[in-house]
């Protein structure tokens, strides 16, 4: 272990998948002094993952926030690598960050399982699946733990640790300690679905919807309402857009399906009428705003 290990014992991380998620979390994980290697499957997926990192730095560099020798030593932290073995190979946490499929986090976890030291920490950056249901086939299912991280990571604040009925408590403690040594505050939420953040996040950003449909205000208005009423930084139709309306969308059904009383998750029709017209916010130039 390297010097880096503090109290949390965490010297060297792995990330699993270099996409939007996969590559802030390394980068946040190299600043704190983490030996840190990033898997995508492709090579063209790691070199780009790694380019967002450095552009990131040179960004904080060029502003002031962050020093030269800073990001010099975070990138010479961070290696990237399409093989597995190589990747996990003396990890103290593989954080995956790869799509939102139960199976494939389970099947990662189980691979990556079989080469790791039997105390090292699986987090997993999912947004909604159940902690419980990714560590049922795991070896040692104790040491799985969801770290739901928020885009984008290197400025948000938030570090939200679900905790499945089978993690081990001393778990949570080495994961909040190393939460606070990434720069986050961690909240410690319970495995039920939509942890804290998606469960009172799609409330409003469906209420908003609702009201849309309903001819209440303007989608700018309805925003206004938030952001200057509330203090909101974005208002909840427009962070709709930035999300994607498809996965709004899909998050919606699986609460209102799996919530006890999830009824007001059920997903208004103006949402379903959108995602079949291929109107998904941002990303498809059309949500509640051209973009
Ligand atoms: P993404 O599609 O941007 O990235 C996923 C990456 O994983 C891709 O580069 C893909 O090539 C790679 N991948 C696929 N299978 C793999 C495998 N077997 N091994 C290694 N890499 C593999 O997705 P994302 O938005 O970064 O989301 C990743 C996870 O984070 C999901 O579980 C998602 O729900 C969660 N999440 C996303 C956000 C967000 O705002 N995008 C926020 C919080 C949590």
């Amino acid at each position: 272990m390297s010097d880096a290990a503090t109290s949390d014992q965490i010297a060297t991380v792995t990330v699993i998948g270099a996409g939007t998620m996969g590559h802030g979390i390394a980068q946040v994980c190299a600043m704190a002094g983490c030996e840190t290697r990033l898997r995508d499957l492709g090579s063209e997926q790691v070199q780009a993952g790694l380019d967002k990192i450095r552009a990131n730095l040179d960004k904080g560099v060029a502003r002031g926030k962050v020093d030269a020798a800073t990001r010099d030593a975070s990138l010479a932290r961070l290696t990237g690598t399409t093989d597995l073995a190589e990747a996990v190979t003396g990890a103290d946490l593989v954080i995956e960050a790869a799509p939102e499929k139960l199976a494939l986090k389970q099947q990662l976890f189980t691979e990556v399982a079989e080469i790791v030291g039997a105390d090292a920490i699986l987090g997993t950056n999912t947004s909604s699946l159940s902690i419980a249901s990714i560590a049922a086939p795991v070896p040692h299912p104790e040491r799985v733990i969801g770290l739901h991280f928020f885009n984008p990571v290197h400025i948000m604040k938030l570090l939200e640790v679900v905790v499945g009925e089978q993690t081990d408590a001393t778990i949570t403690e080495r994961i909040k300690t190393f939460a606070e040594r990434i720069g986050k505050q961690a909240i410690v939420v319970k495995d039920s679905p939509g942890f804290a953040t998606s469960r009172l996040g799609l409330v409003i950003g469906l209420e908003a919807i609702r009201m849309v449909e309903q001819g209440v205000a303007s989608a700018e208005d309805i925003d206004k309402a938030m952001t200057l009423g509330y203090g909101f930084p974005m208002g909840p139709l427009k962070l709709t857009d930035l999300v994607g309306l498809d996965v709004r969308l899909s998050i919606a059904e699986y609460l209102a399906e799996h919530l006890e009383q999830g009824e007001h998750f059920q997903p208004p029709q103006l949402l379903r009428d959108m995602v079949a017209e291929g109107k998904l916010g941002k990303k498809s130039g059309r949500g509640f705003y051209e973009w």
